[in-house]
């Protein structure tokens, strides 16, 4: 029999335990670990919750751990309750897939002012992470800045600019919620240091802000080049610069709030009396490599509340390499080293969709079989050494059934109308259970 540890429980590790059991059958055990009692990673905790339709895919990882050669270990921190060293001591192959929760920094003054933080604290907070649900946003100004020109940016502006009706049907957290209906924000910049044809925003996320109850898109139709040049786009992107196009075409409406683009624009510094009051940019252009250069030109873009969309890295853990610049481990393929993998974001760094992550895991899962083939046996405890260490160590650890009583509570807890009643705080997970 061999065992397999799967770290994480996002959209990277289902797919790798799927497809280890797919390949291994009944000659494996897979255990998925997470550092939370409950699963998904950021299908929980970072898809936005006005996205219901995609939050929907864990149904499909229910499955997964429905699978008797697959069981879910909940509350266990690798790194800090147990080691990676001591995880190969126990497992066959350790499999991180503990994504990138990291925000990568600016890098630039005055980002450590209060009103300034980070996409992943911002989206926590809405979606109920334990770790950001005291960040408390400052949504008393009227002007905030969202840098970064991707599909988080465009999650963050649209959150910042709905209506409270609007959440109807989402699963956005009751704090945010009561939050951001008092928020002041009536305009929200998003800054990007190049063009409307280098943005990475997908069409259907972009064509949303042209829906929004009370908030308008504003684009320069002067940031374009000529309508030929978009000849030359791959057609999604294409599809992406249409709707930019339609939207520099719009004739401003009545609506009282704005998502402004701002394109051409780098952050420069960000300063205030004590905390953010405005960012100065630095006006680009693209150089004949297609990167930005700064042309001199300075100007203030007002917020009091910025948040940075910049993109994520992977946290260090002692003893597995790490890649600084590509923000995730070393890995070749993959392979990190002997019995170690990386899947998902910890392999690839923070890009592409949820799906993207499937053949990723099927890769790193036959990679695995190829070098401890079907029928080939391991004499590793798995799942029974650990968690006689974590007893050892007084780690409460959550299986599928404390997972499942966790959320049938917090469905219980909702009223009718209502946006679901998370718990955020580890301490009330737990509590749940009784123990
Ligand atoms: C704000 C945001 C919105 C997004 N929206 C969409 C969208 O609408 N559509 C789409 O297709 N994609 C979206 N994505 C991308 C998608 O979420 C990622 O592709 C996917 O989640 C990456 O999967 P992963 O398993 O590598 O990482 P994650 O989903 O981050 O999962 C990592 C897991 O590892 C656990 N973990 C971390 N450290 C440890 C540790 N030390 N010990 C144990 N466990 C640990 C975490 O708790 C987590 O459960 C979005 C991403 C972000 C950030």
């Amino acid at each position: 029999m061999r065992h397999f540890a799967v770290v994480g429980s996002g959209p990277a590790g289902f797919y790798t335990a799927e497809a280890l059991e797919k390949a291994f059958g009944e000659n494996a055990r897979i255990d998925i670990l997470d550092r939370y009692p409950v699963p998904y990673g950021l299908i929980r905790f970072g898809v936005a919750p006005d996205h219901q339709s995609l939050k929907a895919v864990s149904k499909r990882y229910d499955k997964v751990t429905e699978s008797p050669g697959v069981d879910f270990i909940g509350n266990v921190t690798i790194g800090s309750d147990v080691s990676v060293d001591e995880l190969l001591g126990l497992y066959d192959a350790v499999i991180l897939a503990i994504g990138a929760p990291h925000d990568r920094k600016l890098g630039i003054p005055g980002e450590d002012l209060p009103g300034v933080v980070g996409s992943a604290e911002f989206v926590g907070w809405y979606n109920g992470h334990p770790d950001f649900a005291d960040l408390d946003p400052p949504l008393g100004g009227t002007h905030a800045a969202v840098i970064g020109n991707g599909n988080v940016a465009l999650d963050c502006a649209r959150i910042l600019s709905k209506t409270q009706d609007e959440f109807g049907g989402s699963d956005i957290v009751g704090h945010a919620l009561g939050a951001l209906d008092q928020s002041s924000i009536r305009t929200v910049t998003i800054l990007g240091r190049r063009g409307p044809h280098q943005i990475a925003m997908t069409p259907k996320e972009l064509a949303e802000l042209g829906h929004l109850a009370e908030a308008s898109p504003v684009v320069d139709a002067a940031d374009f080049p000529p309508a030929e040049a978009d000849d030359a786009l791959e057609p999604g992107q294409r599809k992406s610069i249409n709707i930019l196009r339609d939207f520099a075409a719009t004739p401003a409406d009545s609506k009282p709030k704005r998502m402004v683009f701002d394109f051409f624009a780098r952050p420069v510094r960000i300063e205030g009396d004590g905390r953010a009051e405005h960012i100065v940019v630095e006006r680009t252009e693209l150089d004949e490599n297609g990167a930005a250069r700064g042309t001199g030109e300075e100007y203030e873009v007002p917020a009091s509340l910025i948040v940075s969309a910049i993109g994520y890295a992977s946290p260090h853990i002692e003893g597995v390499p790490y890649d600084e610049r590509g923000g995730k481990f070393a890995n070749e393929g993959g392979r990190i080293a002997d019995r170690l993998f990386a899947v998902g974001w910890a392999r690839r760094g923070p890009t592409g969709t949820i799906g993207t992550n499937r053949p990723d895991g099927y890769e790193v899962a036959e990679l695995v079989a190829s070098e401890m083939p079907a029928g080939s046996s391991g004499d590793r405890e798995g799942a029974v050494g650990l968690k006689r260490l974590l007893a050892e160590r007084g780690v409460m650890a959550t299986d599928y059934d404390d997972w499942h009583k966790i959320e049938e509570v917090e469905v219980g807890r909702a009223r009718p109308g209502s946006p679901r009643e998370k718990f955020v705080r580890v301490e009330d997970w737990l509590k749940t259970l009784g123990r």
